[in-house]
């Protein structure tokens, strides 16, 4: 495995690659959500490429860009194990050098929800990653479905500049309790730890309404926040039941609906989301066009 560190030299690595090129691209801090999607990559592709760079543009001033944890020794001993071929791990100024000026906007899926609560997140994003779509020129690209938004800017931004990437959407990985894996839960005390989740909890009580006939988004919203407000120590940001393809807000859930929810457990900010699906509709539903 090569760690390399600036765009020329991971480029002369690049091109010394034989066959599909899988990239995980991550900001490190790794776990097991983040593992899974370099497994499938490992699976499905001759190469795997994992890139780890803390990206200040999706970060606003007030958010917690210098605090996010880090552990590159740590990161690097697993992607090792999991036999990754190349590891581009840059600095800022490599990836913003000075006059720096061109953003991607995909346009009004970045609107909602996270959009609204974190306002030039995905502009950061998008940007980011065709930059890392660019140097590392991937057959396929992996993300996670825990951040589902994410994953239709990606989708609409390969689409609509014509990136020759295939994007594959992979499952959440969760720890026991249902808590979904994240970097930033090493930001919670063990009371807010278990306090966290109230997330997955909230996201249950919809799909048990879901499942015994609800199809009313309010309903379904309302049995998210009674979960979330029974929780001292958690605070909503959002809770949405939404349309999978542009997230707007459903009155009523037809056939598939996006579950999804920010919440704050003290200073730290959680998400999570779930599909709620009418039974079989689970292939559609899953991503798998
Ligand atoms: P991050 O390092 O938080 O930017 O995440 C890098 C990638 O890992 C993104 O595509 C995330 O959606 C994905 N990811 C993060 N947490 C999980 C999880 N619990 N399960 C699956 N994928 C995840």
């Amino acid at each position: 495995m090569r760690v390399i560190a600036t765009i020329e030299e991971f480029r002369a690595a690049r091109a010394a690659l034989h066959g599909t090129v899988g990239l995980v691209p991550t900001m490190g801090y790794l776990h097991e959500g983040h593992l899974s999607l370099v497994r499938r990559a490992r699976a499905e592709n001759d190469n795997v490429i994992t890139t780890i760079f803390v990206n200040p543009t999706q970060f606003s001033p007030a958010e917690d860009l210098a605090r996010y944890p880090r552990d590159l020794p740590r990161d690097l001993a697993l992607l090792e194990a999991e036999k990754v071929d190349l590891v581009f791990a840059p600095d800022v100024a490599e990836m913003y050098p000075p006059g720096f000026g061109t953003f991607v906007d995909a346009g009004p899926i970045t609107a909602p929800l996270e959009g609204a609560a974190r306002p030039g997140h995905f502009r950061g994003v998008a940007t980011v990653v065709c930059k890392l779509f660019n140097i590392t020129t991937p057959h396929r690209a992996y993300f996670g479905q825990k951040d589902a938004q994410q994953t239709l800017v990606i989708r609409r931004m390969t689409l609509d500049l014509n990136l020759p990437v295939e994007i594959v959407v992979c499952p959440i990985v969760r720890e026991p309790d249902g808590l979904a894996m994240s970097s930033r839960n090493v930001y919670l005390n063990p009371e807010e730890r278990r306090a966290a989740t109230v997330l997955f909890r909230a996201l249950q009580a919809a799909q048990d309404r879901f499942r015994a006939g609800e199809r009313n988004g309010d309903a379904l919203r309302a049995a998210m926040r009674a979960v979330i407000d029974a929780e001292p120590l958690a605070r909503a940001d959002y809770v949405s039941v939404a349309d999978l393809d542009d997230l707007h807000e459903l009155e009523e859930v037809t056939s598939r609906a996006l579950a999804s929810l920010a919440v704050r457990i003290g200073t730290t900010r959680l998400i999570d989301n779930c599909l709620l699906e009418v039974r079989g509709e689970r292939r559609e539903a899953r991503g798998e066009r």
